[in-house]
């Protein structure tokens, strides 16, 4: 077969990583493919938020202002934080304020396929861009790809089709992980006031609670329960719930309304290796860490970041180089960041008596450890 076109770069996945890539790929001026069977319908007229949020890191917003694709978010779906508080007994609480960095906030809030959508519409400027709804990889060693019935070349072919990537698959990258014993119970509730711009997380014997402000008097409530738990949760009728959500989220003072819930699995993935031949992940292609930081598609933006620098010196004869130097400035970060989180969730669940005053205790100092504190936070931040 001859091919039809010929592509710097082919993505499979124009989700929040694959499409901010393309972006990214296009300002550099290359010729690239994107493949996204379901383009996204992002309304900003319907007034309740969608249920699929993310707390957007001040490291992910600047790669997202540099690239241009801030600019095209709508401002009032937005929510700005600038307070991130953690705790277990309320006498020993952390707390993460912006001003403690000489900045004027943490992160923003938002809905994902808000996000998702303005990066998708910033590349309508971009000539250099294809888009297509269907494509698969035919092989992995000439870069040659199927792209809506056609047969086009490509020197690098990225798999940002999320946690499940069909391409990671197809390709038999090796991986490890887990299924927690747990899911995310996400709630959607309005208050009768704003929502503020304070994001606080308390952990329980069953797994933390979060509640997460969003645009307006909107929030989202983000409850780890066992499964048989939610399926209880999902059983009630809206008054017995709001009565549940009372009693376990004792930080909520302000009066609110259920809108929607939904429940998500949880899960861990880690793969062996980012590149085979001319097959790239990122983002949830590559790794699934647990949402207890929010940490997920700010990993995928950061491996977008070194996927740019890499692909910027991408010529006909180095590609393999160039992936393996991409996969060497994310492979180990990555790691260490879901080891992290696996930590403090897997110490913040054990209730022996005297590790849960070691933690408290640690929360407390950790409250009062200055530099220390400050250089946690601009971890997180990515920053
Ligand atoms: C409950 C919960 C809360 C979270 N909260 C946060 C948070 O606060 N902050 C944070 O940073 N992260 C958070 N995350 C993680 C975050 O949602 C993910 O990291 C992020 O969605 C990954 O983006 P992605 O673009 O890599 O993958 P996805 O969002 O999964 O996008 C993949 C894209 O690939 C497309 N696709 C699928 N199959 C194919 C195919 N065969 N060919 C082509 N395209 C295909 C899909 O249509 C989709 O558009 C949370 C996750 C969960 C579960």
């Amino acid at each position: 077969m001859t091919s039809q076109y010929t592509f710097d770069a082919v993505i499979f996945g124009g989700g929040m990583v694959g499409a901010t890539l393309a972006k990214g790929l296009a300002r550099q001026g290359k010729n690239i493919a994107i493949v996204e069977p379901h383009i996204p319908q992002f309304d900003i007229t319907t007034p309740a938020p969608d249920l699929r949020v993310s707390a957007i890191s001040l490291g992910s917003e600047n790669l997202l202002r540099e690239l241009g694709i801030w600019s095209g978010l709508q401002k009032l779906r937005l929510k700005v934080y600038d307070t991130l508080s953690v705790w277990e007994l309320p006498e020993f609480k952390t707390q993460f304020m912006a001003s403690e960095l000489q900045l004027s906030h943490l992160g923003h809030l938002m809905e994902n396929v808000h996000l998702q959508q303005a990066a998708l519409m910033s590349l309508d400027e971009h000539d250099c861009v294809s888009m297509f709804a269907s494509g698969s990889l035919i092989d992995a060693k000439s870069g040659e790809v199927e792209l809506d019935g056609k047969v086009s070349q490509a020197k690098v072919i990225v798999a940002a089709d999320g946690g499940n990537s069909p391409l990671r698959q197809q390709m038999q990258f090796p991986i490890s992980g887990w299924q927690y014993q747990q899911q995310v119970f996400a709630i959607n509730i309005k208050l009768e006031c704003d929502s503020g711009n304070h994001t606080w997380q308390q952990f329980f014997e069953t797994g933390p609670r979060a509640f997460l402000p969003l645009y307006g008097q909107y929030a989202s409530l983000v409850w780890y329960c066992a499964p048989e738990q939610v399926n209880l949760l999902k059983s009630l009728s809206d008054n017995e719930l709001e009565a549940e959500i009372c009693a376990s989220f004792p930080a909520l003072s302000a009066q609110f309304t259920i809108l929607k819930t939904a429940s998500f699995p949880l899960k861990r993935l880690h793969a062996h290796q980012y590149v085979k031949d001319r097959v790239v992940l990122v983002g949830d292609a590559a790794h699934i860490i647990n949402p207890l930081a929010g940490q997920g598609v700010n990993l995928g933006f950061q491996d977008v970041s070194a996927l740019l620098n890499a692909l910027g010196k991408l010529t006909e004869s180095n590609v393999s180089s160039v992936l393996k130097d991409y996969e060497a400035a994310r492979k180990f970060q990555n790691l260490k960041m879901m080891s992290v989180m696996d930590g403090f969730y897997a110490g913040f669940s054990n209730q022996h008596l005297p590790l849960k005053a070691l933690r408290n205790i640690g929360l407390a100092l950790a409250d009062k450890a200055g530099t220390l504190k400050n250089m946690a936070l601009k971890q997180a931040l990515g920053i």
